[in-house]
């Protein structure tokens, strides 16, 4: 760290000197002791120009350093000395981020990030550290042979948030051992919307299984202290009203009134914001006719004043020049950087061109941004640089990682999996399959690893498998690891759109006792996901029908990022196993379930839809119900929000009340009892719904409140209990504040129904 005293920072630094602050590499250890850090910051901030300070602001894709053209690298990734100094020490870039291209392996990384943070910090006048940041969305994606997870939605199905924690403890640890300490994850935005290609991405439609999901994931990347050699800082993604375009297509308009958005929005960050977040992107589209990137009201007002939020506001992808050539809300590039950066951006994800820290610098020079406004937001870029331990070690100097990649963070990911794979259809019980039998597996999905793993795996769109992890079973491959070769035949049968050798999976289907036939998507993400039609393409449909004609019984495992229509053919297979993207050890989750090695547990963390025109959550209001026969009927689903069959039985029984009245300032018990009344040992999600009879605000007609996993041995029964408080009742009322009303509740557990009265009206805020 080269720092420039003058006689005022002199005095500045003996004072920080004693309360042991002061050194070249200003410590992190005492990242905690804000005084010290505080002091810390603003003594190196003293000292930077202001072109240090928007070189801290803006943020560079690898491809500006690297040899080759944006997007087009050449191969294999090397550094472009010239490029890689102007970037670091002329323009002091803060940040970088992306891996160029495709995925690199462990060594490469280290090489990459070593030759960045020695220039920064050994050849650059301030000396301070490169922020680097990355897509590890589930697991460290962008590390060769790294560990898979399953993506959000899967993790969502587990209904379990220990295991969004082992996901983000585990995908933490192999990121630092790829010596990157920053991830831009997880997504907080909701999955309302099936048609939405990041839907995958999101933990699925409900808020509060969504919030509690994604507090898990933060404290997980972070641990107890970010700075640990473990541990990175979570971004999350992307506020705010991302998920539900009124499209349903990547990057277009969201109308979301402020008191939903305050209700079905803002939970799920907040409840990460508390779980200790340091970073948050920002949604690329636009919110009521305002690009959020231009939104002081959602990015000042809301994020800073009224959630509270202290971190790093991060734009993402080119969001500053979208303002101009997409939103049209801004002529110059210029003028979209002064509104972006008033609205309360902290650091431009530029990432490709280098005009952001030039018009920045003007910007302040003529008045048009004041110097205060930058200086919050460099503290806040000092603040987790420190807070990260990168004035002290800009990379890790003895550090070794040996379970990067080890059978215990695989048998994380296997469990995970296992748990996340949902069964939504079991006619005669033909599940699980004996292992004796003949089996014809078919369909696009059975033998890629692409359709386990979706988008951002190894590549940007997941679909290169060549960066792939080696040896990774696809269905195809676990089910002959389970049953051995001779008792597989594999037809494709389809590809994902069109029919390749329909006939002769027909024929091999008349030689087997079953065919297991695997339907869904390929990966993709953001725009390249788009699509006009939520019904899965008639190929599949084509193949099959031709299946179920020979009689064989069919089994479908769907591969999927959203529950594509699958209506016209629903009736035909006996048994629809749900495998969203389970990762790479997804091949062999599946095949654990199909035959019985594994009890399935998941349950859908969104509502299956049966039809284009009938995309309702379950959570949608009554009218959204009332039908053209004048009845409640019009929520048609094919499968609901939370539907997931077990090879267990669960019978539900003596739900009761500790009381028919709840106080304001209590707390009432509802307690039922779950039997497993199988002879095989089963986890259950037992779901509370609970929904307002009458109030201000139309009520939905069914609300998640709270929700426990359980695990029952053959015949074991157990009584469970849930505290349910005034604020666990909460809505966003007229005045845009949460409110408990007084009134009748509906509690519902399974089958079960009863009801209980709140004595008075409680303003939740
Ligand atoms: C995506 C973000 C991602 C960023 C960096 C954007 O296009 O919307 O989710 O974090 O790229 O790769």
């Amino acid at each position: 760290m080269k720092l420039r005293l003058n006689i005022f920072d002199f005095l500045l630094c003996l004072v920080a000197f004693c309360l042991g602050a002061c050194s070249n590499h200003p410590s992190s250890e005492r990242r905690d002791d804000s005084g010290a850090s505080d002091q810390a910051i603003e003594t190196i901030l003293k000292d930077l120009t202001l072109e240090d300070k928007v070189g801290e602001m803006t943020q560079f894709s690898i491809d500006v350093l690297s040899v080759g053209k944006p997007y087009e690298l050449e191969e294999p990734h090397q550094f472009d000395e010239e490029r890689l100094k102007h970037v670091l020490l002329d323009l002091k870039a803060g940040s970088i981020l992306n891996v160029g291209g495709h995925a690199y392996t462990l060594e490469y990384w280290h090489q990459v990030i070593k030759r960045i943070q020695d220039i920064a910090t050994k050849e650059k006048k301030s000396g301070i550290p490169v922020l680097y940041g990355i897509d590890a969305i589930h697991g460290t994606n962008y590390t060769i042979d790294a560990t898979l997870f399953p993506q959000q939605i899967g993790l969502a199905a587990t209904w379990n948030p220990d295991l969004a924690y082992e996901m983000g403890r585990i995908t933490a640890y192999e990121t630092r051992a790829s010596w990157i300490p920053w991830t831009f994850s997880p997504v907080l935005d909701m999955g309302r919307d099936p048609r939405w290609p990041r839907m995958w991405e999101t933990f699925g439609e409900d808020v509060l299984l969504a919030a509690k999901m994604g507090a898990a994931t933060v404290k997980g990347y972070q641990g107890e202290d970010v700075s640990d050699k473990e541990s990175i800082a979570a971004c999350m993604k992307h506020f705010l009203g991302y998920g539900t375009p009124h499209s349903g297509k990547d990057r277009t308009a969201s109308y979301i009134p402020m008191r939903q958005l305050q209700e079905y929005h803002v939970p799920t960050f907040q409840k990460a914001i508390e779980a200790g977040a340091k970073t948050i992107m920002i949604n690329s589209g636009e919110l009521n006719g305002i690009p959020v990137h231009a939104s002081k009201e959602i990015l000042t007002d809301l994020l800073r004043h009224q959630m509270g939020f202290e971190g790093l506001v991060l734009t993402d992808w080119e969001d500053i020049k979208y303002l101009v050539s997409r939103h049209r809300v801004a002529s110059t590039h210029k003028e979209a950087i002064k509104m972006a950066i008033l609205a309360g951006i902290d650091m431009s994800m530029v990432p490709m061109d280098t005009e952001f820290p030039i018009l920045l610098k003007e910007l302040v020079e003529e008045g048009a941004i004041p110097m205060a406004r930058i200086d919050e937001s460099v503290r806040r870029i000092l603040k987790l640089k420190f807070e990260l331990g990168l004035f002290d070690n800009p990379y890790p100097k003895d550090e070794v990682y040996p379970k990067f990649a080890s059978e215990e963070h695989r048998q994380a990911s296997l469990k995970t999996a296992q748990e996340s794979i949902t069964l939504l259809k079991n006619k005669e019980n033909i599940l699980p399959l004996k292992k004796d039998r003949k089996i014809l597996v078919a369909g696009p999905t059975a033998n890629t690893l692409r359709a386990l793993n979706g988008g951002w795996t190894g590549t940007w769109q997941g679909d290169e498998e060549q960066y792939f992890t080696k040896g990774k079973a696809t269905v195809l491959q676990a089910i002959k690891d389970k049953v051995g070769a001779t008792k597989v035949r594999y037809v494709e049968g389809s590809s994902y759109d069109k029919t390749i050798n329909v006939k002769e999976a027909a024929l091999t289907a008349k030689w087997a006792d079953v065919a297991i036939v695997c339907l869904g998507e390929l990966s993709y993400t953001e725009k390249p996901g788009d699509i006009d039609d939520l019904r899965i393409p008639e190929a599949q449909r084509i193949l099959v029908e031709a299946i179920h004609k020979t009689g064989t019984p069919v089994v479908l495992v769907l591969l999927e990022g959203r529950p594509r229509i699958i209506t016209a053919f629903e009736g035909l297979p006996k048994a629809i196993v749900q495998g969203y993207l389970p990762g790479n050890e997804g091949g062999i989750a599946i095949a654990d379930i199909l035959f019985g090695e594994v009890n399935p547990s998941g349950k859908l963390p969104y509502t299956y839809p049966k039809y284009v025109n009938n995309l309702l959550t379950y959570d949608h209001k009554w009218t959204d119900r009332y039908s053209l026969d004048y009845a409640y009927s019009g929520f048609k689903p094919l499968y609901e929000f939370g539907h997931g069959m077990s090879y267990s039985t669960f019978e539900y029984s003596d739900l009761s009340f500790s009381s028919n009245t709840l106080e304001a300032a209590d707390s009432l018990d509802i307690t039922v009892k779950v039997k497993n009344t199988s002879e095989r040992v089963g986890k259950e999600v037992v779901q509370l719904f609970i929904a307002d009879k009458v109030a201000s605000i139309t009520p939905s007609h069914k609300r998640l409140r709270d929700f426990q996993k359980i695990e029952l041995q053959a015949g074991e029964s157990r009584t469970l209990s849930f505290q349910v408080k005034a604020k666990d009742l909460g809505f966003v009322g007229q005045d845009n504040k949460w409110i408990a009303e007084a009134g009748m509740f509906e509690v519902q557990l399974a089958e079960l129904r009863d009801s209980f009265r709140l004595v008075k009206t409680i303003v939740l805020d």
